[in-house]
């Protein structure tokens, strides 16, 4: 009995419908994420664009798994986790979803590299709710432009938010606000990526639809490489 299906299984059912388990597997082995593949999670969130690089030319064999890049992305990194198709070769393993778009130049970068795939990347706006100073994501106030923006892009397709709360507050008051923030833009954006391994009930209760699982799935995280 593998102690990763069972954890697996026990975080699945703690789950609601309509709400999409992204297995966090930053700094974890190939041969752990194709454990969980073949326990049936199918979404993988990878926070280094050239780890995650190494481990879908390693698993691009598998059919229906979706990349999930969740960490912050430097724009000159974008041509590593949405490569050019290469003439007369299979497709190179691309993200599907980007979760930590912030400011437009990144997004730019990204249509313009989904749509030399020939494709639209999903992508969600990474939001500073804590406004934490040295955080990632863009401030609540800056949000609206950022998100009209975007959803111009042609390659892009603009599907909700994201955040981090800090770490050493209460989440659930900044996931509220996350959901809020995105009813507020009145885009009908249909999905809300936060929840992590110590409170992703409380942030289903307050409306994710992605949450993003590590440790309570791999165990502890190796060492970063
Ligand atoms: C590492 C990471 C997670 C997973 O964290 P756990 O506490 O291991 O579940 C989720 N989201 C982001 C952005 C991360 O970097």
């Amino acid at each position: 009995m593998s102690g990763l299906a069972d954890r697996l299984a026990a975080v699945r059912a703690r789950l609601r419908p309509g709400v999409t388990l992204v297995a966090v597997s930053k700094t974890q082995p190939a041969s752990a994420i194709r454990e969980a593949y073949q326990a049936g999670q199918r979404d993988f969130g990878e926070n280094y664009a050239q780890e995650w690089r190494a481990k879908a030319a390693e698993l691009a064999a598998l059919p229906d798994l979706v990349w999930h890049f969740i960490g912050g992305l430097q724009t000159n990194k974008v041509k590593y986790v949405l490569p050019a198709p290469r003439p007369g070769a299979a497709a190179p393993p691309a993200v599907g979803w980007v979760h930590t778009v912030d400011r437009l130049a990144l997004a730019q970068e990204l249509s313009r590299r989904a749509a030399a795939r020939g494709g639209a990347a999903r992508v969600l706006l990474e939001v500073n709710v804590g406004q934490e100073g040295s955080k990632s994501g863009c401030a609540p106030g800056e949000l609206p432009r950022l998100a009209e923006a975007v959803a111009r892009l042609p390659a892009l397709e603009l599907r909700g938010l994201m955040c981090i709360p800090p770490a050493a507050e209460d989440p659930r008051p900044h996931f509220a606000r996350l959901r809020a923030l995105r009813d507020a833009l009145g885009l009908a954006l249909p999905d809300l990526s936060m929840g992590m391994s110590g409170d992703y009930p409380a942030a289903i209760e307050e409306g994710a639809t992605l949450v993003r699982v590590g440790t309570a799935i791999f165990g502890e995280r190796r060492p970063q490489p």
